[in-house]
């Protein structure tokens, strides 16, 4: 009670009001008082009291009860106080312990009376009546003891040490091991709950033999209550009780926490799910307090901005790259205006490297001033990266486009001028000219509709088992017809597969047609067919540049091209792009090796 009040043993002897003067203006001394006049007993459940702990007014909230002990007359002698701190479990938090102290002191004043009394013992022969007189003090002692035992709210039973028999259990112990009166009466401890004797009876012998409480938390029971086995958790206490320095009894004390470990665990729950969800996310998060210039962040929020721990709030801002600075500084005086922060910005880590971030938060207030911003943090720089891709995009169809258009444009004019005499020489070299913009145009333009309908997920499969062998001799054969590299088909004759033949045709066009435009030079090209597991691959190689080892891995990219000037024929960045989706759609795997100077080869497999 005296750690529950936050005073020292100072206030023994003092009556209420003067040890806890803050109590004034709360209802606690006058309930007191009602039962103490009235001899009924009063209690409460999360009751909320103001005490002055530590030198600062706090609350704490309490489950407490007064109950008037009564002597045989039936008149109140004494209030029984007992209160159990809950503070924790209201705030929905860690530990709820207490009573124990206060049955100790009990105890202690037990054993304090027992003391006395061994020693009046030595001066009995001249003090009858100072004997008669602490016999009475122990008797009332131990009468007020056994009946704080049965009025105790928590689980109490007493022990004999020195043959384990219970001598005293009170009702909340018996409801707390699910066992009725008759069960404990007259046997051993272990003889009544044989189950836990095998963990407990050597930490009980040892609490007899050293005289050394023992406490255990949050321990976990199965008790059947009305049928059904159920998990309860209780804190508990071996308490040695002593006389004359040995143990006489073990005292029991046992409190059910199972409502505070279930809330404490499911707050647990929430946050380890709020925390993967913040995970899968891959936010960091940040909380800075404004008042003293701290901030707290996550390992995730140090990664991003290129830490490997928390560092100080400046050092943070030091990294943002010096271009964003003054954004960054708008933004924050913005959020204490409106309380929403929110900026991108590139930050710059040590190895030199630059990483976009957005930043997301929310300003609190006090008294109208920001005190606080809790916020988020992503690393963009891959969705910049995209996004800058796809305005270079953009402005590269354009200009691919306007190349063929004004050249069909212009052979249009000439046509016009000529379109009355049929025997200009101009004319069929006007037309074909036409002919090749118009067919430039139009591969633009299929190309471009082949990679919406791939992001709209439009490229529906008509699959249909076929040869593979035999769609390679048949595909490509306007390279067969230009005459000017050599398509060479080697491996398995047999293989068939399941798939969609116009779309694995494309998946070759455009593979073989690749070869030819960025390996012009290379004669021979060669597609071979193999099995590997349920799986058929198909690989396409020529002997042209090859392709530098850093822009492999982005080749399958949407609009990416690994250059971006030097051939005339270089397209839109989307061939490859369009053969993975169709790839990925199979169920197979596309890819590619290559060495600078050694060609390269792209493959792909497709189920059987
Ligand atoms: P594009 O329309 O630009 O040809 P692709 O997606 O088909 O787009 O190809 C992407 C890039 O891959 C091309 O820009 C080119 O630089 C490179 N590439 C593709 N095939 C080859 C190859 N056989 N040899 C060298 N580079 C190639």
């Amino acid at each position: 009670m005296i750690e529950i009040w936050g005073k020292d043993k100072s206030v023994i002897g003092k009556s209420l009001e003067d040890a806890l003067p803050e109590l004034k203006g709360q209802p606690f001394i006058d309930l007191f008082k009602k039962v103490w006049n009235e001899g009924i007993t009063v209690s409460g459940t999360d009751a909320a009291a103001e005490l002055e702990v530590g030198g600062e007014l706090q609350t704490f909230y309490f489950d407490f009860e007064y109950r008037a002990v009564k002597n045989d007359t039936g008149n109140t002698y004494c209030i029984l106080h007992t209160a159990t701190d809950v503070t924790e479990r209201v705030l929905g938090a860690e530990r709820v312990q207490n009573l124990t102290e206060e049955l100790r002191a009990s105890n202690e004043e037990l054993m304090a009376a027992n003391e006395e009394l061994n020693a009046s013992n030595e001066e009995l022969s001249e003090s009858q009546q100072s004997l008669r007189k602490l016999y009475d003090d122990l008797a009332e002692s131990d009468l007020r003891f056994r009946s704080m035992v049965k009025q105790a709210p928590v689980g109490l039973c007493i022990i004999r040490a020195n043959d384990l028999y219970i001598q005293d259990v009170n009702d909340n112990y018996l409801e707390l091991v699910g066992r009725k009166r008759n069960e404990l009466e007259n046997k051993t401890i272990w003889e009544a709950i044989p189950e836990a004797a095998q963990l407990y009876a050597p930490i009980m012998n040892e609490v007899i033999k050293s005289g050394v409480p023992f406490m255990a938390k949050e321990h976990e029971l199965i008790l059947v209550k009305e049928g059904t086995p159920e998990p309860v958790f209780v804190d508990f206490v071996y308490e040695p009780m002593l006389n004359d320095g040995k143990v006489t009894a073990i005292m029991v004390l046992a409190i059910d926490v199972s409502a505070k470990v279930m809330a404490r665990r499911s707050i647990e729950d929430v946050e380890e799910r709020i925390r993967l969800a913040v995970e899968a996310a891959e936010t960091g998060t940040f909380d800075l307090d404004m008042v003293n210039g701290k901030m707290l962040t996550s390992d995730r929020f140090n990664i991003i901005f290129g830490f490997d721990r928390q560092v100080p709030w400046e050092m943070y801002a030091a990294v943002i790259h010096p271009d964003d600075q003054a954004g960054r500084n708008a933004a924050h005086q913005a959020a204490y205006e409106n309380g929403k922060l929110f900026y991108e910005a590139r930050v710059i880590h040590n190895d030199g490297t630059i990483h976009w971030i957005r930043v997301q938060g929310k300003v609190y207030y006090k008294n109208e001033k920001p005190v606080r911003i809790l916020g988020t943090l992503l690393d963009i720089t891959e969705f910049r990266r995209l996004q800058q891709q796809k305005d270079d995009f953009i402005s590269i169809a354009s200009h691919e486009l306007k190349t063929p258009i004004t050249s069909l444009k212009a052979s249009l004019q000439l046509l016009e001028r000529v379109k009355n005499d049929p025997s200009s020489e101009l004319l069929p070299k006007l037309i074909d000219q036409s002919s090749r913009s118009m067919h430039k145009i139009s591969a633009l333009v299929e190309d471009l509709l082949n990679v919406s309908r791939a992001s709209k997920t439009e490229l529906r499969l008509n699959k249909t088992t076929f040869n593979i062998n035999e769609l390679l001799n048949t595909c490509c054969n306007h390279i067969r017809a230009a005459n000017k590299h050599h398509l060479v088909t080697r491996g398995d004759r047999q293989l068939q597969v399941y798939a969609d033949e116009h779309g694995i045709d494309q998946v070759i066009v455009n593979l073989v047609n690749n070869a030819v435009k960025y390996a012009p030079d290379s004669m021979e090209i060669h597609l071979t067919v193999s099995k590997e597991g349920d799986m058929a691959k198909i690989a396409v190689k020529d002997n042209g540049p090859g392709i530098p080892a850093d822009k492999l891995p982005f080749l399958f990219d949407r609009y990416y091209r690994a250059e971006s000037s030097g051939y005339q024929n270089s397209g839109l960045g989307l061939g490859l792009y369009i053969c993975s989706e169709i790839i990925k759609r199979h169920g197979g795997q596309i890819g590619v090796e290559s060495e600078l100077g050694h060609g390269s080869t792209f493959w792909f497999t497709l189920p059987l």
